[in-house]
């Protein structure tokens, strides 16, 4: 029995759902394929905890991948969505809601002089770059392997070797046509970044990074390296997208931004902003953003951008985001980082724990990771003991070794005492464990 506990009604939910949806959910990574067994379906969430359908409580480190950073079913957020949903769910027109929303971004992001509200991240990176494209007049993306900005085809490419490699599609539907534009090159190289606009002069409309990355596990950039994109793309007349669906207003009120202070062009942002609901954004300089429908003309839309529920939702959870949420949300990370480092040490398991502000994941490897080959090269399987092991004991953990972990500001001593009891046999599993 490689799982060692059940959860029946989840299966049953599972197995209908694997009728009539590929693979039985709405998004890939929640199949637990990269871990094995079945996933849980969640019927509800309070401050740190999520209950199964089966009546089991998780301490969540997942927190819906990055976006409840209050915990779940914050009180004033609840109200702000029931207050508004009662008012009506869409109307198609502009509403009072989005500019209260997108006034608050301009407020926190100094390089963000205007925003565009969207739905979702992989929107906000898509619509980045056609404006960028459509600015510049340039056809060419450089994008970074291990960087994921949602499955917008041009950045569904990740593959090739050496120094500015024309991306290959990584996902059938992808076609050559949509890839060929794309530059790949590894993370925190940056002489491979300067190589490959010295290879195409004229030609890179911009550059595309996270600005720290979590969607290869946590793998912040070394120091200096988005300044070197920054400067890179100055000098070459390319524009700078910082990438902060995942990072923004999560590791700090002004995000990556807020930490290391280099100037996007252009920033994307989604997760915490949308409160729970499907809001995302791109925005920047507004001598860049001038070029979009109806100001420009760079089409850009959407029927439910600006929804009025998502955007009270995000009003609500960003004022509540002070810097005392902040302290809370950075000191619950620190918690848990000294535990799962304390429990790996004592079970001898060789491990990097690698910190982006409050995001941080775990590598079972004894190499620094800076780049997604270093990524790839842990022991991946380590990571499917450790995770079945704590999710036996009521720990939810991302479902994925190269996923970062999240926290709330309602992570509190009751549910982190929870993950210290469950760690010590979840790190002599994972030492256990052989591939
Ligand atoms: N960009 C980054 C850095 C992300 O982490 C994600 C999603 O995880 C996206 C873009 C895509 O966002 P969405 O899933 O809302 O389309």
């Amino acid at each position: 029995m490689p799982f060692p506990y059940e959860a029946p009604v989840s299966q049953t939910l599972f197995d209908r759902a694997a009728v009539v949806t590929p693979g039985g959910v709405n998004s890939p990574v929640r199949a637990f394929r990269a871990v094995g067994g079945s996933p849980r379906f969640m019927v509800s969430g309070t401050g740190p905890y999520l209950t199964d359908a089966d009546g089991r409580e998780y301490v969540d480190l997942v927190c819906s991948w990055g976006p409840m950073i209050l915990g779940h079913a914050q009180p004033e957020v609840i109200a702000a969505v029931q207050e508004a949903v009662a008012r009506g769910t869409s109307f198609g027109t502009p509403g009072e809601g989005e500019v209260e929303l997108a006034e608050q971004i301009v407020a926190r992001i100094d390089p963000v002089e205007q925003v565009r509200l969207v739905s979702s991240g992989t929107e906000a990176t898509m619509s980045a770059i056609r404006l960028a494209r459509g600015f510049t007049g340039r056809a060419k993306v450089v994008k970074f392997a291990g960087c994921y900005h949602g499955h917008v085809d041009a950045l569904l490419a990740a593959a090739g070797s050496g120094v500015a490699t024309f991306g290959l599609p990584d996902t059938p539907g992808v076609t050559g046509a949509q890839a060929g534009d794309t530059i790949v090159l590894p993370y925190n190289d940056i002489e491979a970044v300067r190589a490959a606009f010295a290879a195409h002069p004229g030609e890179i409309a911009c550059v595309i990074t996270e600005a720290s990355p979590g969607n290869m596990g946590v793998v912040p950039p070394l120091p200096g390296f988005n300044q070197g994109l920054k400067d890179v793309c100055a000098e070459n007349g390319a524009l700078y997208i910082s990438d902060e669906v995942m990072t923004g207003f999560r590791v700090s009120r002004t995000g990556w931004y807020g930490i290391d202070g280099v100037r996007p062009d252009l920033m994307t942002f989604g997760k915490v902003m949308g409160g729970g609901f499907p809001a995302a954004a791109f925005g920047g300089r507004a001598d860049v953003m001038a070029h979009l429908a109806p100001a420009g003309p760079v089409y850009q839309a959407g029927t439910l951008s600006g929804n009025p529920v998502a955007t009270a939702a995000g009003v609500a959870q960003l004022k509540l985001l002070d810097e005392a949420a902040y302290e809370k949300v950075d000191a619950a990370s620190a918690e848990v980082r000294s535990l799962v480092t304390e429990a790996f040490t004592k079970a001898g398991v060789a491990h990097r724990l690698q910190v982006a502000g409050n995001m941080f994941s775990v590598f079972f490897t004894d190499r620094d990771v800076t780049d997604y080959d270093s990524a790839k090269s842990q022991e991946a399987f380590r990571f499917t003991a450790f995770f079945h092991s704590m999710l036996s004991q009521g720990v939810y953990l991302p479902p994925s070794a190269f996923e970062s972990w999240f926290v709330s500001t309602t992570h509190d001593e009751r549910a982190i005492e929870r993950i210290a009891a469950a760690l010590p046999s979840a790190a002599r599993a994972a030492a256990e464990a052989t591939a």
